[in-house]
C-alpha cells in the first residue's frame, strides 16, 4: 500500500522527484489494463441512446477505452501532464518519456509537471463538477454502479438527481451509504449486473 500522504498536493509540490517515482511504478501499469464487461455494458447503453452520460471518479480512462463517449471524470485522467508553472500541458506519455527519473520537467519554462489528475488537498476540476451536477439534475434515472458512495461531492450527485424527480437506482457489491435512499437496489458485481441489464433491455426493445 502507498502512503495517501504521497499523494497530497503539498507534499507533490516539495518532493516532486519522490511522487513521480512513486507515479510512474503505480500508475503506468494501469495503461496495459483492459476495459472490464461493465465499462462495455455502459458504453453499449450509451449507444442504444439509453445512457446519456458516463461521470467517473476513476482516472484509468476505461470508459473511453470501452467506447463510451460522454465521460465527465471528476478527477481527471492519466491522459495529460499540466506545467506548475506555465500551465502549459503535454500528453503524459510524452512526458514520462521525457524523464530520466525523478519529475519531468516543462520544456518551455523548465517548470515542474504534475500529472493532470487530483491530488488529495487538490479541488476538483470545477467544468466537470459543473456538468456532472447538470447532468444529475437533468437525469429520469439516476444509476451509481460500483461505488459505496463515500466520497464529497460525488455522492451528491445522487441525491440531486432526486430531489429532481430522477429514480435512483444503485448497482454495487456492497452497502452504500444512500441505500436508504434509493428506488432500487441491486446487489450485486457490476460486472455482472450490468451486461445482465443490457441483454434484458435488448430483449426487451428488439
Ligand atoms: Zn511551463
Amino acid at each position: 500500500m502507498v502512503d495517501p500522504e504521497k499523494f497530497d498536493i503539498d507534499y507533490f509540490y516539495k518532493n516532486p522527484d519522490e511522487v513521480w517515482n512513486l507515479f510512474v511504478n503505480l500508475f503506468l501499469p494501469a495503461f496495459n489494463v483492459k476495459p472490464n464487461p461493465a465499462h462495455y455494458a455502459l458504453a453499449e447503453l450509451e449507444k442504444m441512446g439509453k445512457l446519456c452520460a458516463v461521470i467517473t471518479q476513476n482516472v484509468d480512462m476505461l470508459h473511453q477505452a470501452a467506447g463510451s463517449r460522454n465521460v465527465v471524470e471528476l478527477h481527471g485522467a492519466l491522459r495529460e501532464a499540466v506545467c506548475t508553472q506555465c500551465r502549459a500541458r503535454y500528453p503524459l506519455s510524452e512526458a514520462v518519456k521525457r524523464r530520466v527519473s525523478g519529475a519531468p520537467r516543462c520544456p518551455k519554462c523548465g517548470g515542474v509537471l504534475k500529472p493532470d489528475v487530483v491530488f488529495f488537498g487538490e479541488p476538483l476540476p470545477r467544468d466537470a463538477v459543473r456538468e456532472a451536477f447538470m447532468l444529475a439534475e437533468m437525469a429520469d434515472v439516476f444509476m451509481a454502479v460500483g461505488t459505496s458512495l463515500a466520497v464529497y461531492p460525488a455522492n451528491q450527485l445522487p441525491v440531486v438527481a432526486k430531489k429532481r424527480g430522477a429514480k435512483l437506482v444503485i448497482i454495487n457489491a456492497d452497502e452504500t451509504f444512500y441505500d436508504f435512499y434509493a428506488d432500487y437496489i441491486v446487489r450485486g458485481r457490476v460486472e455482472e449486473v450490468l451486461p445482465r441489464l443490457v441483454d434484458r433491455l435488448k430483449s426487451m426493445l428488439f
